[in-house]
């Protein structure tokens, strides 16, 4: 069984109601102008699905949530910017909706003609959204004849707009940003080619370990820096100074040390400080660090071993900064990392980066038009990766293949 895909459904005369993540940063405007679009890749993402439902003479009735409004109307989180700079990108009109379901939405949609794009409100205006409420998912699926979801980064989530409208439709398509990400994505959980390198980092081990646990299944070395990295050293038995660590995960990270030990790799060296603060200075410190330090990024040393590994990659993901990269003085590990990746994708490796934080390091410098796949889902493509279930993508249509 595969799911139906956006490619697969007739499109001509029907109406078609498309999940999106236009979860875009805002920007405020001057005193009287409504706020703008901070960064556009979002939108960009989502721009081949609408394009194909309008070229093919659909309606294309569009949803998404806009941060986090907790279930009440807030002006600052309306999706008229987001229509806006929509129609800037698709070159044609985006008629904006004041309301997700309900009378004023039905008459949106039936003022539509074929080709036509309109924009509805935010959905996280409604309560029912989180919470997968059946009123909410039925007066949903009754805006349109079609729906399809493209919103990997909330594929994780069964919401009203993902999978309780999915459900409830006779025909639920995958989209084609959707279907990009679950191809890319599934490369590396299929025989993916040797040598396979997993590179993990950011804040918390908590929130990766099923990850760690899925990938040292897979890859042939795991590299770990960031925060994460203190909790595997201090269960080694490492001086770690005020480093951050998850106390209740040492025994975790030992279990897993001593199952996988040659193919864990773990820093040799920390660019430290003595608080969390750019302005204070930095010390590069080796394995051990010292009382009053605080390890902030991977050391010279480390740097190095990463990128010799980097360089073996014929497959590789990355998810997680190597260390405080938002701060100059605890960047450089993260940019080598970065900057390594982009070489080993030029040089034919199969790349793929992402992570809310990995990917602003990557946009920030520069690199990702050099990395083969930048994933739009943070949390998403953990879960992908972990072998879950994704219910947003569970709840479309299936078809034989
Ligand atoms: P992603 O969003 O890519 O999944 P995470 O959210 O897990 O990444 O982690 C990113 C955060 O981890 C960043 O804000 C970064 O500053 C922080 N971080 C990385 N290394 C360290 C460290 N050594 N100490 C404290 N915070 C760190
Ligand atoms: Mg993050």
């Amino acid at each position: 069984m595969a799911k139906l895909q956006i490619e697969a459904v007739e499109l001509q005369n029907r109406s078609v109601l498309v999940r999106l993540d236009l979860n875009a940063p805002l920007k405020r405007g001057s005193v009287d102008e409504e706020p703008g679009v901070a960064d556009d890749s979002r939108l960009r993402a989502a721009l081949p699905t609408v394009k194909r439902i309008s070229n093919a003479g659909g309606i294309a009735i569009l949803m998404s949530h806009l941060g986090r409004p907790g279930g009440t109307i807030k002006n600052e989180l309306s999706l008229r910017p987001i229509a806006r700079k929509l129609s800037e990108l698709l070159g044609q009109p985006v008629t904006f909706v004041p309301a997700l379901v309900g009378e004023t939405a039905r008459q949106a949609v039936s003022d539509a003609a074929p080709g036509d794009v309109i924009l509805l409100e935010n959905t996280r205006f409604y309560p029912g959204e989180t919470t997968n409420d059946s009123e909410l998912a039925d007066q949903l699926a009754e805006l349109a004849d079609i729906f399809v979801n493209d919103a990997f980064g909330t594929a994780h989530r069964a919401h009203a707009s993902t999978e309780g409208v999915a459900r409830r439709m006779q025909t639920s398509a995958m989209g084609m940003l959707m279907d990009k990400e679950v191809n890319n994505l599934s490369r590396l959980l299929s025989a993916p080619e040797k040598p396979f390198i997993g590179i993990l980092g950011g804040a918390k081990v908590s929130d990766k370990i099923a990850l760690i646990e899925q990938l040292l299944l897979r890859v042939d070395f795991l590299l770990i820096g960031g925060a994460m990295a203190y909790t595997f050293l201090k269960a080694q038995g490492h001086e770690i100074g005020n480093s951050m660590v998850e106390t209740d995960f040492l025994d975790m990270a030992e279990n897993l040390l001593a199952a996988a030990a040659d193919r864990l790799i773990l820093p040799v060296d920390h660019v430290t400080s003595t608080s969390f603060n750019n302005d204070v200075g930095s010390n590069v410190s080796d394995v051990d660090i010292k009382p009053g330090e605080m390890g902030l990024d991977i050391g010279p040393e480390t740097r190095k071993i990463f990128r010799e590994h980097i360089f073996q990659a014929h497959t590789l993901v990355w998810n997680g900064p190597m260390g405080v990269f938002e701060m100059s003085n605890f960047s450089a590990g993260t940019l080598a990392v970065a900057s390594a990746i982009a070489e080993v994708t030029d040089n034919g490796a199969f790349t793929v980066v992402g992570g809310g934080d990995s990917v602003a390091a990557v946009r920030g410098a520069g690199l990702a038009d050099r990395i083969s796949h930048v994933s739009t889902g943070g949390g998403a493509m953990l879960e992908f990766l972990e072998g879950k279930i994704l219910p947003g993508i569970d709840a479309l249509s299936d078809v034989n293949v």
